[in-house]
């Protein structure tokens, strides 16, 4: 269910091992996302899916480093990627995601994955808590039964199965929002920092902008903050991006001669876990597993290291012929360890005392992991020596709650028809 990147992965990658994949895509590709600045470890997933020369050969800017700016307007030396890791996973890409996705959706059907665009999924077939197929719709049709051995939800930000079991938990600590637009004729820096990602805080410190390059001269840029801030004037989205671009000096000045080549777009951005991240016969990958708030650019590379990891579970589920959730859940701690890295790390950054410069001024032995994580290099060894210096520098809350026991058939039942 879902042909974002997460779908199109966990599809093409099972597909690779020989199986039959059926891949239904609610809307007909290529279609708008935002989510353009991708984490240089997504490198290693798409060499898997055999799309690297593509990359390689694509228009899309290259991205070495990030930076971030102080709420005083300070910068940050540009943190490299490459500090860490001379190989050349460590230059990453900026992506218009209507091609990119669509590259990847291709992909999948040039591996045998069955792809039918314009299906919305509107219903998951249970027998008792086993997930045995699903009720999809093409559009202006009737409805299709599909069965199937596991039922994979890739659907994004909808988060279908989750939302229906009741098992997904938006984190109040990290409530915002965010409008944004793409703009022509954005000021870039020279040479290797021109694809560079910038972070700048707002000057109240209370959101901030990214302003990612992307082709043809276009850059994207939008503010993510609080929704009594963004959403406080309803209808007036448009009023509030130019008002917060005028504020913020950083963004102002690189934005003075640009022409705004998009429309206006708000989403609400609330981060949020489910607590499992499959049952009997079903799994989660991307989006519709977790949602990190998007400060460092990890959603693409999570959605298509989840689908690594559960592809490879799911194909472990064929050759024994488990299907169960004990089986099909095998991959959720290594991928919870590597997301609770970047979390916490997102909790620093909206603590009014953590500052990027600052920290690793203070704590120059942790320049390198702090790089890892700004790379996506989060699911080797643990970073509890980082973490601890963090804490003498910023509160860090406690994580979400850990897993929820196994989802029964009752609850399954109740929770669908509530
Ligand atoms: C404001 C903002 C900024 C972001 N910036 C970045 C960034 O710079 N870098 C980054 O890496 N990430 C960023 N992200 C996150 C990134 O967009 C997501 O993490 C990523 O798109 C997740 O991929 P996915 O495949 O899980 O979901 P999606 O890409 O959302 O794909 C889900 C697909 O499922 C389909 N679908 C939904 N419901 C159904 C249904 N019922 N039936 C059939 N199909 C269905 C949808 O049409 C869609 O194509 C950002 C997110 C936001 C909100």
């Amino acid at each position: 269910m879902g042909g974002g990147p997460a779908g199109s992965t966990t599809a093409t990658l099972l597909a690779q091992k020989g199986l039959r994949v059926l891949l239904l895509e609610k809307s007909r590709f290529p279609r708008f996302h935002i989510g353009e600045s991708l984490m240089p470890e997504t490198y290693w997933p798409l060499k898997r899916l055999g799309v690297l020369d593509k990359m390689k050969a694509s228009a899309f800017p290259r991205k070495h480093s990030v930076q971030f700016v102080s709420t005083s307007g300070k910068e940050s030396h540009p943190f490299y990627f490459s500090e860490t890791n001379p190989h050349e996973s460590s230059v990453t890409w900026q992506v218009l995601r209507s091609q990119f996705d669509e590259m990847l959706l291709n992909n999948a059907r040039e591996h045998g994955v069955d792809v039918r665009e314009e299906m919305n999924v509107e219903e998951v077939l249970f027998e008792g808590s086993q997930a045995v197929g699903v009720v999809a719709r093409p559009r202006g049709g009737k409805t299709e039964n599909h069965y199937a051995k596991v039922i994979v939800d890739a659907t994004g930000l909808n988060a279908f199965l989750s939302k229906k079991l009741k098992i997904r938990n938006p984190d109040p600590r990290l409530k915002k929002v965010a409008i944004f637009a793409h703009f022509e004729g954005g000021r870039r820096d020279p040479g290797i920092d021109e694809g560079a990602t910038l972070v700048l805080h707002t000057p109240d410190g209370e959101g901030w902008f990214w302003y990612i390059p992307l082709p043809e001269n276009r850059v994207s840029a939008g503010i993510v903050g609080p929704p009594e801030k963004l959403f406080a004037r309803p209808g007036q989205a448009e009023a509030t991006l130019n008002e917060s671009i005028e504020q913020c000096a950083g963004v102002r000045h690189r934005l003075e001669s640009a022409k705004r080549v998009s429309e206006i777009y708000t989403t609400s951005d609330f981060s949020f876990q489910s607590t499992r991240c499959a049952g009997d016969g079903w799994v989660l990958v991307g989006d519709a597993y977790s949602f990190l708030d998007p400060i460092y650019s990890s959603g693409v590379f999570l959605a298509l290291k989840s689908g690594e990891l559960a592809a490879d579970t799911i194909g472990e589920a064929f050759e024994k012929g488990d299907f169960s959730a004990g089986q099909l859940s095998r991959f959720g701690s290594t991928l919870s360890t590597g997301m609770k890295a970047i979390r916490r790390l997102i909790y620093a950054f909206y603590t009014r005392e953590f500052h990027f410069g600052r920290f690793v001024r203070k704590f120059p032995q942790h320049r390198k992991r702090m790089i890892d994580i700004l790379v996506g290099n989060v699911f080797t060894d643990n970073m509890s020596d980082l973490f601890e210096s963090l804490e003498q520098m910023c509160p860090l809350p406690e994580m979400l709650p850990p897993e929820d026991k196994k989802i029964s058939a009752v609850e399954v039942r109740r929770n669908q028809a509530s």
